[in-house]
């Protein structure tokens, strides 16, 4: 039987607004329990121009670390004294470490998806074209793991054109990426991420049916109960679907490595049931 713990656990937050419906505390509590880690973590509602206060008065009251939620990901960025490379190339930052003076700044969003392609979804990035759609935060941190990856080519289309070019420029150092306009996709990919937020308002970004074929693994970053609108477009053509549950649980494993030095087991997270 495991020994009462003598000490208060150290105590994590996920700070958001909105952020009630975050999953992130049942993860890590999940984690915590599979590892035999002595933690807390709940979630913290920031004020929209408050986020640097929150984030201090919790350090001052001994907080350990935080996760960062829409739409703060920058303000973190910009709070960091000290970032990793993935955060740094990210320009956002999803998970904070606090010692001493120094707030560390992370992101493992980019991590998680491409540790949930490749290793819980079995898909091969290395030599295939891979598309992805948006050039939000959610694609920028994306990029540079993906790009690690080794892909033949990577593509990124966005609705705002400007966006995707950018991010072009920016991350032409690490591999082969362009962008494309969405009507000027041609030819099938591989590996189709969608990475903009179209799907939480039933929208579907105008892309060309034949982007999709039957080998083609189409992974909408949003989860829902349901199929997204985008994942139901991609199946209608042939392909594969997947959304973003394994991603956020990849990130948040990942978040916990950074933490407790320990590596949960995801695999019973990954079914959404309570475990
Ligand atoms: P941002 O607000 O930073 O970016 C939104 C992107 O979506 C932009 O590229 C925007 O294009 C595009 N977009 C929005 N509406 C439409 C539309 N109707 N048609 C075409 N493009 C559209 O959001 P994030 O990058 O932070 O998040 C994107 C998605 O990723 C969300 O669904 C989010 O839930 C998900 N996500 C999932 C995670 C996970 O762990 N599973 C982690 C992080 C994010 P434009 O530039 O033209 O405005």
């Amino acid at each position: 039987m495991n020994q009462p713990h003598s000490q208060q656990p150290d105590r994590y937050v996920v700070i958001g607004n909105p952020v009630a419906h975050s999953k992130s505390p049942w993860l890590h509590q999940g984690f915590a329990r599979q590892t035999g880690e002595h933690l807390d973590y709940q979630t913290l509602l920031a004020p929209l121009d408050g986020f640097n206060t929150a984030v201090q008065q919790f350090i001052a009251t001994g907080g350990k670390g935080a996760n960062v939620t829409v739409p703060f990901k920058l303000d973190a960025y910009a709070l960091c004294t000290q970032l990793s490379e993935r955060a740094r190339a990210a320009g956002a930052v999803n998970t904070l470490s606090f010692s001493g003076q120094e707030i560390i700044g992370d992101n493992t969003d980019g991590h998680g998806l491409v540790t949930d392609l490749q290793r819980n979804a079995g898909v091969e990035l290395k030599n295939q074209r891979i598309l992805v759609v948006g050039a939000g935060g959610a694609a920028r941190g994306a990029l540079l793991p993906l790009l690690t990856c080794a892909p033949a080519e990577l593509v990124i289309a966005n609705r705002s054109m400007d966006k995707a070019r950018l991010l072009a420029d920016q991350f032409s150092q690490y591999g082969n990426l362009r962008a494309s306009e969405f009507t000027r996709l041609q030819g099938s990919f591989d590996v189709i991420i969608n990475a903009t937020s179209a799907s939480i308002s039933a929208q579907m970004p105008p892309l060309p049916v034949a982007i999709f074929n039957q080998s083609t693994l189409a992974y909408d970053m949003m989860y829902a109960d349901q199929p997204t609108i985008f994942m139901q477009h991609a199946a209608s053509h042939g392909a594969n679907t997947r959304d973003g549950w394994g991603m956020l649980v990849e990130q948040a494993a990942e978040a916990f490595y950074l933490w407790r030095g320990v590596r949960p087991e995801t695999s019973p997270f990954l079914q959404r049931n309570p475990v």
